[in-house]
């Protein structure tokens, strides 16, 4: 049976498409295979980072990555074009349960955190360094935030980061607002990552996912029954063997996208 076409890719940067150690040769074998896609078989490129947007539009360019369509910075709190030029109407459903300082205010309270730099601060991101916490400290961060009756999401990942961010804000939505926003339909969509603030993308309805083989094992835990494809390779290289898993570049998705856009 031909797999799906792929018409929108979401991919993490930092651990899924960008190697910790820096590799430039494995960015640069994504690229290259990415680029030689034929146009009319390449799906629409989103990056989805924990960074925020303009520090991945900065990036992206460094690493010679090719240019995406959108970027969903934040962790999910913002979504913009290439050019970064907001996507009208996904930020605007933030403000109600969110108060940033309020959110800092209780968190200075929590034993052990660290404020992250300032370039992952946000008006709708509140990061903070905790490592190593346990399930039941997180928990007791969340407790302590409902209290004051703030509407949150906090996301812990890679035992260090603790992001809290408007209750309606994840890379998971993000995701299903950039795939409505483009028509396309969530069967069509791949995402990739590797860690667990990337967790809510696998677990939008209908996408089909690539996880990393330096994935951490809170996101295993995570996407455990979700049907996932586990990379053997490392990062932007487990990226390229996802992809093709999904048929993209291979001759038989090809043949599935021409019966597709034959006109009834
Ligand atoms: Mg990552």
């Amino acid at each position: 049976m031909p797999q799906r076409p792929i018409r929108l890719f979401v991919s993490d940067l930092d651990g899924t498409l960008l190697p910790f150690d820096g590799d430039q040769p494995t960015v640069d074998r994504f690229s290259t295979w990415w680029n030689a896609l034929p146009l009319n078989d390449r799906p629409l490129l989103v990056y989805s980072s924990g960074r925020l947007y303009h520090d991945v539009l900065e990036v992206v360019p460094q690493v010679r990555l090719p240019p995406p369509d959108f970027v969903i910075g934040g962790v999910g709190t913002s979504i913009v074009d290439g050019a970064g030029r907001p996507v009208v109407g996904y930020r605007e459903r933030f403000r109600e349960g969110w108060d940033r300082s309020l959110v800092h205010d209780v968190m200075v309270g929590v034993t052990g955190v660290q404020p992250q730099p300032a370039r992952y601060q946000s008006p709708f991101k509140s990061s903070w360094f905790l490592y190593d916490a346990d399930e039941a400290a997180v928990a007791r961060i969340r407790v302590a935030l409902a209290e004051v009756e703030l509407r949150v999401r906090v996301i812990y990942s890679s035992r260090r980061d603790l992001d809290v961010l408007p209750e309606d804000a994840d890379k998971g939505r993000a995701v299903s607002w950039v795939a409505h926003h483009l028509h396309v339909s969530p069967e069509h969509v791949v995402v990739a990552g590797d860690t667990e603030n990337d967790l809510a993308m696998f677990q939008v309805d209908g996408v089909r996912g690539i996880v990393v083989a330096n994935a951490t094992p809170g996101l295993l835990a995570g996407v455990r029954g979700l049907g996932v494809f586990r990379a053997k390779k490392f990062a932007s290289d487990g990226v390229i063997e996802g992809l093709t898993a999904f048929g993209l570049g291979t001759p038989a998705t090809r043949a599935a996208r021409r019966l597709i856009r034959k006109p009834l």
